[in-house]
């Protein structure tokens, strides 16, 4: 039988730049990215069925009533959701998924994935997460502040996640999401068949 791919949950404050090292995981090392669904309007550049699935709130309705959405959750004043099929798809297909999402879905995912790997990416503290959010300039003074108190209630959920890893240098922060990746790839719990085989492997030694 094939193995099944690895679910992995990224989420991070607003602003740590958890989708550029998202992106650069996906460039750098092949990962599979699922792309949600959100009732948020596009913004500059973005690409719908790219970036997100760009939906009104009918048709958001309509994928959760569908169950076409493995999870989702409102994030400020939208909704975002992870289709399903690409995400199961993917997995049977032996393939490592990325789902970048909020700490209320990676919840969820938990529940019903228990064996994803949950990696929260961060800032080293509320000020350089500040500083980062006015300088992207993408939101307004409003929005940036209904981020901030979305990341304060956030950190009191991180204690959820099984990684935590600080975003200070940017390419260091990818290649260490890739390693914690990887080396959860070596867990015996993940290994068990391969693990068995070997020892059977071995054993047949002594019997000579
Ligand atoms: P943004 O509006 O900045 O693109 O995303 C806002 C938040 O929604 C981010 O924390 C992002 O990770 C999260 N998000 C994006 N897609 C999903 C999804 O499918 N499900 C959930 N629960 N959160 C998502």
């Amino acid at each position: 039988m094939k193995k099944k791919g690895q679910l992995i949950v990224i989420s991070g404050f607003s602003g740590a730049g958890k989708g550029t090292v998202v992106k650069s995981l996906v460039e750098k090392y092949g990962y599979s990215l699922s792309i949600s669904a959100t009732t948020r309007a596009p913004r500059p550049g973005e690409v719908d069925g790219k970036d997100y699935y760009f939906k009104t709130e009918a048709e958001f309705r309509n994928l959760i009533d569908y169950n076409g959405l493995i999870e989702w959750a409102q994030y400020v004043d939208n909704y975002y959701g992870t289709p399903r099929k690409f995400v199961e798809d993917e997995l049977a297909a032996g393939r490592d998924v990325i789902l970048e999402i909020e700490v209320q879905g990676a919840t969820i995912i938990k529940k019903q994935y228990p064996d994803a790997d949950l990696i929260f990416i961060t800032t080293k503290d509320v000020e350089t997460l500040k500083e980062r959010l006015a300088g992207r300039g993408s939101e307004t003074q409003e929005q940036v502040e209904k981020r901030i108190r979305r990341a304060v209630e956030e950190a009191e959920m991180i204690d959820k996640y099984d990684y935590i890893v600080i975003n200070d240098d940017l390419n260091t922060c990818i290649d260490t999401v890739h390693s914690v990746i990887l080396g959860g790839k070596c867990k015996k719990e993940r290994n068990e068949d391969f693990l068995k085989d070997l020892q059977e492997n071995f054993s047949r030694i002594r019997e000579v």
